[in-house]
């Protein structure tokens, strides 16, 4: 059984086995008290080891880190905040961790040193509880779309064109990087590559994705997505997950529609799902976590066009490290002064200038904006980027022509607009942004097992 179930149990007086790692142990010379967990639940199980059953010999491997086996008889606690414990018969010993040289003795040790040891923080409260929260937000998700007639659609992850637009591509080669085949102008002769030309690892699954769409109705890709962006940002991995939805039939405001549920869903499934853990989380880490989770469900989102929101901001009288005139790219610091202070809830804010977003967006009966909508959060700032498509032939490829973008490259994804176009919609929200949110941590790297981020690529 694990310990998750033993905690909840009331047999008192059976016999159980549990196996796991040492927390702690304490006690004297009578009685030793050995904090178990193994990794179901935030919470340990005390063994109360008698030592006139089990020897001193016995009990000195059975140190911090450790990892035993116990057969024992469930009881009653009379220790406060534990229902049961196990009183052991027998321990045995699956592998030792020498105190000397194990790095998680104390407790509260710093995030950073722990991003430094990230091949063993699963082993710490925080990660357990972060990790169970990923896990249930995961499942939460394929749940959720699964429940609303959406695919699984599983796009690729090398791709051939570089027009994705969304950041910096990691190449993927097999070329020999000491020895480049060159043509006679001195290139580098891709065609000599694996796939015959030149590849990258994907930055979003959208342009799949519509296809997607535009064939089975709904789908939702969830994978891992890479960019290479020197952004050495607490919201920014190089490698990291992307839910994204793609719906014909769906204009802006059914896009927004379905961002605000989709997010509130998650939100509430954590509250109902991930108690335990998530009361760690608020208790040791962010203090009114919980208030925070359950008042963005309980509010409803604000709408609000990008023009609105320069004016809000330069009307705020605030000064800002980055300027904010129409046109500019909203900044963090802009995005959380719209909602932390001026709103007070997230807001989903549309119809963005057409020159700082994607080719692919649909054009505004203005000539000037898309239809654009990011959501935004607080603490974290965009948690979701979208749009409705621009399903119009003539006007989609006369902002490829616009924007240089090879035809070599696009060709595939213009088809779609001339045989069944259709009105269509779509979003991506950052699987680690969401984490953020949800379980109050500050910092990307600690809610993913194994972050890559600017030089680091460790385990
Ligand atoms: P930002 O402005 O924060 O860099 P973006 O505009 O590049 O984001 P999109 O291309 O719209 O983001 O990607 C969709 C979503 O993916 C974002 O809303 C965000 O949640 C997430 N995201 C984007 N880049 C990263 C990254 N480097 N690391 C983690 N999540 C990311
Ligand atoms: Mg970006």
């Amino acid at each position: 059984m694990r310990i998750s179930q033993l905690l909840k149990s009331t047999e008192y007086g059976s016999k159980v086995t549990v196996k796991g790692w040492v927390r702690t142990k304490r006690g004297n010379k009578n009685v030793a008290f050995i904090a178990l967990n193994d990794g179901s639940c935030v919470a340990n199980i005390q063994i109360v080891a008698d030592l006139a059953k089990i020897s001193d010999e016995q009990l000195k491997p059975v140190t911090t880190g450790a990892c035993i086996r116990v057969d024992g008889t469930l009881v009653e606690s009379l220790g406060k905040g534990q229902g049961v414990e196990v009183q052991a018969d027998t321990i045995e010993i699956y592998g030792t961790a020498d105190p000397d040289t194990y790095p998680l003795q104390k407790k509260g040790h710093s995030l950073e040193f722990l991003r430094d040891i990230a091949y063993l923080r699963p082993r710490t409260n925080t990660f357990g509880a972060i990790l169970r929260i990923r896990h249930a937000m995961a499942f939460a998700i394929h749940k959720y779309f699964n429940d609303n007639g959406f695919y699984y659609l599983h796009t690729p992850l090398i791709t051939a064109s570089d027009c994705e637009g969304a950041g910096a591509m990691f190449q993927v080669t097999t070329l020999d990087m000491n020895n480049l085949p060159k043509t006679e102008d001195g290139k580098v002769d891709y065609s000599q590559d694996f796939f015959g030309k030149s590849c990258s690892l994907t930055v979003s699954g959208q342009l799949e994705g519509e296809l997607g769409a535009l064939s089975l109705g709904r789908i939702y890709t969830f994978g891992p997505t890479f960019r290479a962006e020197n952004s050495n940002t607490p919201r920014h991995l190089a490698e990291f997950w992307m839910i994204e939805p793609e719906m014909a039939f769906y204009e802006l405001e059914d896009n927004m529609e379905l961002a605000e549920d989709f997010l509130k869903y998650l939100i509430r499934y954590a509250l109902e799902n991930c108690r335990e853990d998530l009361e760690f989380m608020d208790k040791m880490w962010d203090n009114g976590l919980i208030e925070r989770l359950k008042s963005v469900i309980a509010c409803d989102f604000v709408r609000l066009d990008y023009t609105e929101g320069i004016r809000i901001l330069k009307e705020s009288g605030r000064k800002f490290e980055f300027p904010c005139d129409w046109g500019c790219d909203l900044q963090s610091e802009h995005e959380r002064y719209l909602v932390e202070e001026h709103f007070k809830r997230p807001v989903i804010l549309i119809n963005y200038p057409k020159e700082i977003k994607a080719f692919y967006m649909k054009l505004n009966d203005d000539g000037k904006t898309v239809r654009a909508m990011d959501v935004l959060f607080p603490k974290i700032g965009e948690i979701i980027g979208g749009s409705e498509r621009e399903a119009d032939y003539g006007k989609l490829s006369a902002r490829v022509k616009e924007l240089n973008i090879p035809e070599k490259d696009i060709w595939w994804y213009l088809d779609t607009r001339r045989w069944g176009s259709a009105p269509h919609s779509g979003f991506g929200l950052g699987f680690e942004r969401l984490l953020l949110f949800v379980t109050g941590m500050g910092n990307i790297r600690d809610v993913i097992p194994f972050p890559r981020t600017p030089k680091n690529a460790e385990f």
